[in-house]
């Protein structure tokens, strides 16, 4: 279909896949609108896809009748496929040639809300999963009719997590436990406040891992384990045997003013979350660099507020 003359209708591909957009649903949101109640938070659950759904045909419709012209280096010269000046890439956006993204985010949140539990507590896991499950399904109805590859997708919310904190405040006001942060949970993650060990988490977090076809990616948080590589091994050994994907969440940090190579520390000043050298007390962003999981890449670029709380409030996972 793409003229690379190496693509096989069912069968796994590797070249040209790409992706035509993401949406994300704000689950917490949903749960908060339903005030509790479990028939409502379905019914509200549904209307809330049925719009992602929409917003995403907008993506896809956008697209149908671009030209491959306008990108040639995409549509003509390999990156994602070899048509013809001036052939349409539509046939591209169908039949499982490319995906688009249902997102979710605040799992977490939204069952810690409607259940009173974590989603590690064993009660609370199986509505975990149930809401995980519904967001599959409705991907497939969507994929059966359409014939768009719909697939779930752990949005890596990198600055939106602060976006969609600050909307369930302005909606919901501060409940604790659920809004009373800058962030929300990443996808299916265990929310970075709760204490539960590496080998734990990963376990737990590859049964949604297998429900977020679409993308995912597990994370523990580790101290400086230069010193104890064989400690590094046996997660390394865990993950291989447990989880499709996941990594180490490590901490790299330098000061340009005393030449501190440990971990820079976030302090709050004034209500303002600032990051300082604990060793000379420099708090110039451009005479330090500081390297963190955004929960996508890696990123050095600082956060926002949101994003910085929830770096700060990450617990130790070995
Ligand atoms: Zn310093």
């Amino acid at each position: 279909m793409a003229n690379a003359g190496n693509w096989e209708p069912g069968k796994p591909k590797y070249y040209g896949r790409f992706n035509q957009g993401v949406v994300t649903i704000n689950l917490p949101d949903v749960a908060l609108s339903s005030e509790g109640n479990m028939d409502e938070f379905w019914k509200i659950f549904d209307d809330r896809l049925e719009l992602c759904h929409r917003a995403l045909r907008c993506r896809h419709d956008r697209l149908c009748g671009t030209l491959s012209d306008a990108a040639p280096i995409l549509w003509q010269y390999g990156a994602l496929a070899r048509l013809k000046k001036g052939e349409k890439i539509d046939k591209l956006l169908y039949g499982g040639y490319s995906t688009i993204s249902l997102g979710y985010a605040g799992l977490y949140e939204c069952v810690k809300y409607m259940t009173g539990k974590s989603h590690t507590d064993p009660e609370a896991k199986p509505f975990a999963l149930q809401v995980m499950q519904h967001m599959n399904d409705k991907c497939a109805e969507w994929k059966a009719a359409e014939n768009i590859d719909y697939s779930l997708y752990g949005t890596p919310l990198e600055s939106t997590t602060y976006k969609f904190a600050k909307a369930l405040q302005r909606r919901f006001g501060i409940v604790k436990g659920i809004t009373d942060h800058g962030y929300i949970t990443n996808s299916y993650h265990v929310n970075v406040r709760e204490d539960i060990d590496a080998f734990t988490k990963l376990k737990f977090e590859s049964e949604f891992q297998r429900l977020s076809p679409g993308g995912a990616i597990s994370y523990v948080e580790v101290p400086n384990m230069q010193d104890n590589l064989e400690a590094v091994i046996k997660v390394m050994q865990f993950i291989y045997d447990n989880i499709m994907y996941a990594e180490l969440n490590t901490k790299s940090d330098y000061c340009q003013v005393c030449g501190y190579d440990g971990e820079i520390q976030i302090v709050e000043d004034d209500g303002k979350l600032v990051w300082e050298c604990p060793c000379c007390g420099n708090r110039d962003q451009s005479k330090m660099n500081v390297a963190r999981r955004t929960c996508g890449y890696i990123g050095t670029q600082f956060w926002n507020q949101g994003r910085t709380e929830e770096i700060k409030d990450r617990v130790l996972h070995l």
